[in-house]
């Protein structure tokens, strides 16, 4: 871009590889150098603003550089950088598993680090094998996930996970997953509620656990929205049935809130909205506010204490990282959590929803939006080639990439999801920078969908 990034994007180019990019794309496609980040604001070298609508995927909550959580982190550094976890402890970590355990559904007692997402999802399926190892039931080796689930890029987590972009090309290398249909309200029938579309969705689960309830340790789940898988939503009667499922059926339920956790959807958790607690509970993204990766898997004191005995039972959970509980990352999520517990973060993010609302209530108007649907913090609109019968535009034309770009010609950080074009900025945006975006938004639209 301009001069004053130093030659950055040159230098970037000749040894940097950017996570999930065919690099080719740079021929044409600038890497946008950022210099600073103030709340909302990303700031490059010659001092252009973009609004992070995407919170820096996902994980930004109090916006970019937050006082608060700066001088925790800022704190600890002075204190202790690292220590290891085995065997050792620190206050940060202690803390965190504390005030995790307190927030959290009812019934998750305990607290294993992981240090970012795709590894939580590790510990969690893990966990649930050996618990039922080390319970005797050795026929369980099998997961059940949802069709359109994201949970990681590892190779666990891959295999449970059903989108075809990110999985075809490494499904040689994956374990076979049970995959049930997801409860996703896009395409519910004409007149049908999210609940009565939800419910539907259902049924394929409930026979799927009837046959293989003896074979399978787990149905994993994203509960309300399965974001990297465009945003789709469905409703929490869902989650309630897979729970009580699940119980009758003796197969645990890990619920990935990594991306819908801390307040996203209207709740500190998705889970409550429909009153349930999984057996795991995953976490990561905004944990720390954005800051440093760090993820935890939360559980109950039942599955605990079959992990619990003499060494020589070898019924130990023998799973570690290096930087397990790092105390900088404890501390930012610490600080993170403060602010949850000091500031109305809840009550504003409603008014904040509602604002997303009203600023894009006319794009159901759009001749090629078949959709906008939003769950809290989390605002998503279908672009489509035909509305009528919801016919998607071919994924070649990546029209969603022209709208990235003509967004940041204006000065707006959107990043769609193939046709899908969302909002899930940080919590500290405001009123009229929602319109501002809304606006950025539509011209995009229309660019895109112009020919
Ligand atoms: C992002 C995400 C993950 C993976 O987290 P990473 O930290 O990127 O490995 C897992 N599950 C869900 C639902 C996610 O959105």
């Amino acid at each position: 871009m301009g001069e004053g990034n130093t030659g950055l994007e040159q230098r970037d180019l000749a040894v940097l590889w950017h996570p999930c990019t065919q690099m080719k794309d740079h021929e044409r496609l600038p890497v946008i150098p950022i210099r600073r980040g103030r709340g909302v604001w990303l700031e490059d070298f010659d001092g252009r603003r973009y609004l992070d609508a995407i919170s820096s995927w996902w994980v930004n909550l109090f916006g970019h550089s937050h006082p608060r959580i700066n001088a925790a982190v800022k704190a600890q550094v002075e204190e202790l950088e690292q220590v290891l976890l085995a065997g050792f402890t620190h206050e940060a970590a202690v803390s965190l598993a504390e005030r995790l355990v307190a927030i959290s559904p009812a019934g998750l007692r305990k607290c294993f680090f992981a240090d970012n997402g795709s590894c939580a999802v590790e510990v969690a399926l893990k966990m649930s094998f050996h618990y039922w190892r080390n319970r005797g039931e050795l026929r369980k080796t099998r997961f059940i996930c949802l069709e359109n689930a994201y949970h990681g890029e590892t190779l666990g987590a891959l295999s449970v996970s059903q989108i075809p972009l990110y999985r075809d090309t490494y499904a040689p290398l994956l374990r076979d997953a049970i995959v049930a249909p997801s409860p996703d309200c896009y395409r519910r029938a004409p007149g049908e509620t999210w609940a009565e579309c939800s419910r539907r969705g259902f049924e394929a689960m409930a026979d799927l656990l009837e046959r293989h309830a003896d074979e399978v340790c787990a149905v994993i789940v994203e509960p309300l929205v399965q974001c990297a898988g465009q945003m789709r939503m469905y409703d929490p009667v869902y989650l309630s049935l897979v729970r009580a499922a699940c119980s009758q059926h003796r197969v645990h339920l890990i619920a990935d809130e990594i991306a819908v956790g801390f307040g996203r959807t209207g709740t500190l958790f998705a889970c409550e909205q429909a009153a349930i607690a999984p057996d795991f509970l995953c976490l990561s993204k905004g944990l720390t506010g954005g800051y440093l990766p760090l993820g935890a898997v939360l559980t109950t004191d039942e599955i605990y204490r079959a992990f619990y005995a003499d060494y020589d039972t070898r019924t130990a959970f023998l799973h570690s990282h290096s930087y397990t509980g790092n105390p900088l990352a404890c501390r930012a999520a610490l600080a993170t959590l403060s602010l949850f517990e000091e500031q109305p973060v809840l009550a504003g993010n409603r008014q904040l929803a509602q604002a997303m609302a009203a600023a894009t209530a006319h794009f159901t108007d759009h001749p090629h939006v078949a959709e906008v649907r939003q769950t809290g913090m989390i605002l998503a609109v279908e672009m489509v080639q035909d509305k009528a019968t919801k016919t998607p535009y071919p994924w070649q034309e990546r029209r969603g990439l022209r709208i990235y770009r003509q967004a940041l010609a204006r000065g707006v950080l959107l990043r769609p999801l193939g046709n899908v074009v969302y909002f899930m900025p940080p919590y500290v945006i405001t009123e009229d920078e929602i319109r501002h975006l809304a606006e950025v938004a539509w011209e995009g639209i229309n660019l895109a969908t112009s020919d």
